[in-house]
């Protein structure tokens, strides 16, 4: 990034901070918790501990970090090196991110860029470039509304999960839209907090349908009243639109008996590994297993995009792309040169898609397309004269 575009984000994180530092919450326990940010352009400084949340913001207010981390674990000595901190427990984390569900709409907004050559074009990252032959490939990926609705439900489905499947009240979770293209879940103060890695990673795969034992759901005796995946699976079939193959029955009870009764079994078990896709929840399974990270806090900002880490008061009506800017005072405009970017929503308006054009935008909308790498700022943001 070169400088003007870089201090410009500086400028713009600094005075998010300076402002809102105190909405940073202060996390439960919070002596046993490890803190960490990243200077832009500087490396990760971690194993920090504080008493008190005030000198933590103090910091922020100072250094506007590119990002902003605590621990999901507690530490009888969190400031120790990693061997030494003594681990007690951790909040239970998962992450949702759109780029992992890999929708349809991706080939329509990701972008491509031929390291040989310099060749970027919009569409799905390419075995080889087709103008050099090259394959030093590098692939960017944006979120539309589709890929925020997608991870929305996909955090839906989580919830789900929890409630039901391990008994987790809803007050007991932590929804926050992550400030890029997903949602970050915690859960705090549950028993499931001293589980360890190796529990964690279970969790991830139960939660994933990996292991499943397709003749659990070929029995008879299937009911969508039944409780964890095979009510799940067996709500599933239930729901599916009539003349759905394989089946060739309609009813829930044909379907049943045709799957667990009739011959071309392949044909049941292809359909019953789609049943499980469809039913599972697509998430970064290294978050929710790893109990040595430092996880992205709540109302701070995130480097990739310039938008807050924002807890969803109501997660159905939350608008990701207006409730989540940081400054969003529409008479502050810069102007910048975008290279390349497919159209965009941001504060209820669409920008793009734009090709090598100088555009004037509200300071939001091109700090988030320079945090993407596709904008350099031409001049300096001023609020015009009245
Ligand atoms: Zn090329
Ligand atoms: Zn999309």
């Amino acid at each position: 990034m070169d400088e003007s575009s870089s201090l410009i984000l500086r400028r713009y994180f600094k005075e998010y901070y300076f402002r809102y530092s105190d909405k940073i919450e202060q996390p439960l326990e919070i002596q046993s918790r490890e803190f960490g940010y990243f200077p832009f352009g500087g490396g990760m400084v971690r194993h920090l501990s504080y008493r008190d949340i005030g000198a933590f913001r103090a910091i922020l207010v100072k250094e506007a970090p590119a990002g902003v981390y605590c621990s999901n674990s507690y530490y009888l000595e969190p400031s120790a090196e990693m061997q030494k901190k003594g681990w007690m427990k951790a909040d239970l984390i998962f992450d949702i991110d759109a780029d992992l569900l890999k929708l349809r709409c991706k080939k329509d907004h990701d972008i491509w860029l031929c390291k040989q050559c310099g060749r970027k074009e919009f569409g799905l990252r390419p075995e080889v470039c087709p103008a050099c032959k090259g394959n030093r490939i590098l692939e960017f990926s944006w979120a539309c509304p589709l890929c925020l609705e997608g991870s929305k439900k996909e955090t839906f489905k989580l919830l789900e999960f929890l409630e039901n499947d391990f008994g987790i009240a809803s007050s007991e979770m932590e929804v926050c839209f992550s400030g890029n293209a997903g949602y970050h879940i915690k859960v705090e103060k549950n028993p499931l907090e001293q589980i360890d890695q190796r529990g964690r990673s279970e969790i991830a795969d139960y939660l994933a349908g990996k292991g499943a034992l397709l003749e659990t759901y070929r029995s008879l005796k299937l009911s969508p009243d039944d409780p964890g995946w095979k009510g799940r699976i067996a709500r599933y079939i239930q729901n599916l639109p009539g003349d759905t193959p394989p089946f060739r029955a309609n009813e829930f009870p044909d379907r049943i008996r045709e799957m667990t009764i009739k011959k071309k079994t392949a044909d049941y078990e292809k359909f019953l590994y789609t049943a499980i896709d469809a039913t599972s929840v697509k998430l970064d399974a290294m978050v929710t297993t790893d109990i040595h990270r430092i996880f992205r806090m709540p109302e701070t900002l995130n480097q990739k995009t310039g938008l807050v880490k924002r807890e969803c008061g109501d997660l159905a009506s939350f608008d990701a792309m207006t409730e989540s800017i940081a400054l969003d005072d529409e008479k502050e405009v810069a102007e910048i040169v975008v290279d390349i970017c497919p159209k965009i929503e941001l504060g209820g308006k669409s920008y793009g898609p734009y090709r090598n054009e100088k555009h004037k935008l509200p300071l939001y909308a091109a700090v988030y397309l320079i945090a993407k790498g596709a904008a350099k700022i031409v001049s300096e943001p001023k609020i015009p004269a009245s």
